[in-house]
């Protein structure tokens, strides 16, 4: 195990966010860390873990997806604070300081990503 694989993960992770990637309220099948979405496949941060969308799912209700750009990163903003908010809630409480820091280093691209995202919608 290397904290330097998973950090690379979360870079990854977080550069796919820049590209237009998504985070996913789905959590990843094999360990329950948080997915990023982009092009038609989604990777876990926590273990790279990646899945291919339209594998098995068929019926997708993205009923809530608004169309308008400015909207979409207005929600897309509120998510990731969504985010930030769980991840320092899980930092509170977790114990294991490998597992903190991978999170803190997490939750700082978040921040990065929303700050970006913030000066985006202006
Ligand atoms: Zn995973």
């Amino acid at each position: 195990m290397s904290s330097e694989d998973s950090a690379s993960r979360i870079r990854s992770a977080a550069s796919l966010l820049v590209k237009g990637g998504t985070l996913t309220s789905d959590a990843c099948p094999k360990c329950g860390g948080v997915q990023v979405r982009f092009a038609n496949k989604t990777t876990c941060i926590n273990c790279g873990n990646e899945v291919k969308a339209g594998a098995a799912q068929k019926a997708e209700p993205e009923k809530a997806a608004p169309a308008q750009a400015s909207s979409g990163l207005a929600s897309a903003a509120s998510l990731i604070e969504e985010k930030i908010m769980l991840l320092a809630t899980e930092i509170k409480n977790e114990s294991d300081i490998s597992v903190q820091k991978q999170k803190a280093e997490l939750l700082e691209s978040y921040l990065r990503i929303l700050e970006k995202t913030k000066s985006l919608l202006g």
